[in-house]
């Protein structure tokens, strides 16, 4: 048996996504030998991101000010809407230096099987920010069962508000996630977008 605080560390790095009891051990013992400085900061890192970051209240990107840099931006299209999963997708979009519009971030997508209802996810902010001026909102969720079940509600839910949606053409492999497309694909995907009608 290890130490108690050590343990305790092991414990804390299982709880990542993939990494398992051998990794976790492995990761303890490389913060035990790391010089105290480099351990101090990693603890900082971890602590100042919970208490800086929040959620933009406008699209629901993470920020470390209440409205996050892309909504601020004048030179940005408040009538063009993409909706994406996660503030990694806004990342990606943004790499392809293609997109001049603005940003939903929906946190997460409807998952019947993961007990993941339209109600979890910022949707409600999504309609209240439609408005006449809005010209399109382009659902760019992920090609996957997750992806195209939300973009439909999200369709349904929007027909009649006298906007444009579009999908992203998935020239992304079915089962592909946003995040992992190169920029290419994502440009022609971004460029092929139709309306779902
Ligand atoms: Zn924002």
């Amino acid at each position: 048996m290890y130490p108690k605080s050590f343990e305790r560390l092991i414990e804390c790095f299982q709880l990542l996504p993939g990494v398992g009891a051998k990794t976790a051990e492995r990761y303890a013992f490389m913060m035990l030998d790391a010089p105290q400085e480099q351990v101090e900061l990693f603890a900082q890192a971890l602590i100042s991101c919970k208490n800086d970051i929040k959620r933009c209240r406008i699209c629901g990107n993470i920020s470390d000010q209440d409205e996050c840099p892309i909504c601020q931006n004048e030179n940005r299209n408040p009538r063009m809407i993409c909706v994406v999963q996660s503030p990694k997708d806004v990342i990606a979009m943004e790499k392809m230096q293609e997109y001049a519009g603005v940003y939903h971030v929906l946190n997460g997508l409807i998952s019947t099987s993961r007990g993941i209802m339209p109600e979890d996810l910022n949707i409600d902010a999504l309609l209240e920010r439609i408005s006449p001026e809005t010209e399109e909102v382009i659902i760019a969720t992920n090609a996957t069962i997750e992806g195209e079940t939300t973009a439909l509600y999200l369709d349904k839910l929007l027909s009649g508000k006298g906007v444009l949606v579009t999908r992203i053409a998935h020239g992304l492999p079915m089962g592909g996630h946003l995040d992992y497309a190169d920029e290419l694909t994502l440009i022609k995907a971004f460029e092929g977008r139709k309306s779902l009608k």
